[in-house]
């Protein structure tokens, strides 16, 4: 669950046009979502579907950029419009299309059901965000007329795909990331069919807050016709990035130093348990023909030497017997200084009882 939302700088405005007796568009503006829908069916039936689809996107919409969990409200809107058909609220056939977005930091997702539309303006380029579930896309991208001639074809309101007479209906799902300073617009077609793209691209590449171009942009649908039901609502997307992206960063540079230091204190605790062990520990070993006392430990440890020279004890190889100075040779190990000077104190006992006992049998 997301709890800190944030929350954009909007504009809307819903306006039943020049033509048209009952307005049948409904908008939401419940961060982070953000939906128009366009509702048909006659009689006021087509408000009480857009109102429906509206209500229970508002109600089971996630609050992150969850596609499956959008996916599930917008099936969850078609269950409610239906079940309500079945149960005399609005009347039969009735439907709505919905274009629901959920901005979360720079991530846009877009459910998609019908002919409303998302747009979105980016470095002053207007791109169509969604694809029509309509007759006229059909027969658009088949080739068979041109985006000029749907405009005014006869069949241009035949939608393909709603809310409210499929039980099995899916939304389209797209999914982009959007910058500091683009601006999403969401529309019912009473908009995009009354005015061509440039001029929707020149409203909203104005710099005026997003309220004003809001009512500039019914102002000009209406100015063009309003045979139908305008609705827009328009997002603009401002700094949230960089703000997250300073949070990760802090966090990995924080991950980065901790990791330096549990290091460098290991480091330390093994070199101060190695110099500790060696200070304490001595050996023997042959130098110059006679024994030499280390305190310390024989030979490297990572190429570092952890010796201090003793004492030269005058204790002469040659007296000593062949197995023991071939050992000192290598050098013996002792796990402390006195027990290197009573090895040492040994040594001298032999030799003194050698040298009495030869003197003995030579005498
Ligand atoms: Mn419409």
């Amino acid at each position: 669950m997301k709890t800190n939302v944030h929350l954009f700088k909007t504009g809307s405005r819903t306006d039943v046009g020049k033509v048209r007796k009952h307005n049948e568009d409904s908008l939401i503006i419940k961060p982070p979502l953000y939906a128009v829908a366009d509702g048909m069916g006659g009689h006021e039936a087509g408000e009480v579907a857009s109102d429906i689809a509206i209500q229970t996107i508002a109600n089971e919409a996630p609050t992150s950029v969850d596609p499956n969990a959008l996916r599930a409200a917008v099936v969850a809107a078609n269950k409610a419009i239906i079940q309500g058909a079945r149960e005399g609220v609005g009347r039969p056939g009735m439907g709505t299309t919905l274009t629901a977005a959920v901005i979360e930091e720079d991530d846009l997702l877009i459910a998609q059901v019908g002919d409303s539309r998302a747009y979105l303006l980016h470095d002053g380029e207007l791109q169509q965000l969604t694809r029509d579930h309509s007759l006229m896309e059909e027969l658009v991208s088949s080739g068979q007329i041109t985006e000029e001639e749907a405009r005014y074809h006869p069949n241009r309101s035949i939608i393909t795909r709603a809310l409210g007479s499929d039980p099995t209906a899916q939304p389209d799902l797209y999914e982009l990331q959007v910058s500091a300073g683009d601006r999403l617009l969401l529309c019912s077609d009473g908009l995009s069919g009354m005015l061509e793209p440039e001029e929707l691209e020149r409203i909203l590449a104005g710099d005026e807050d997003p309220q004003k171009v809001a009512d500039k942009l019914v102002d000009a649908a209406n100015a063009a016709g309003g045979f139908d039901n305008i609705t827009v609502l328009v997002i603009d997307i401002d700094t949230v990035r960089p703000r997250i992206e300073q949070k990760r960063r802090r966090h990995f540079r924080i991950g980065i130093i901790s990791f330096l230091l549990v290091f460098l204190l290991l480091t330390a605790a093994a070199c101060t348990g190695l110099y500790l062990y060696a200070s304490n520990s001595a050996f023997l070993i042959a130098e110059d023909g006679q024994v030499s006392v280390y305190r310390g430990l024989t030979g490297d440890i990572a190429g570092i030497s952890l010796k201090w020279h003793e004492e030269s004890t005058g204790v002469a190889l040659k007296d000593l017997n062949t197995t023991t100075a071939k050992r000192l040779e290598q050098g013996v190990q002792m796990d402390s200084l006195d027990s290197a000077n009573e090895l040492i104190e040994q040594y001298r006992q032999q030799i003194d009882q050698r040298k009495s006992g030869d003197l003995g049998v030579d005498n």
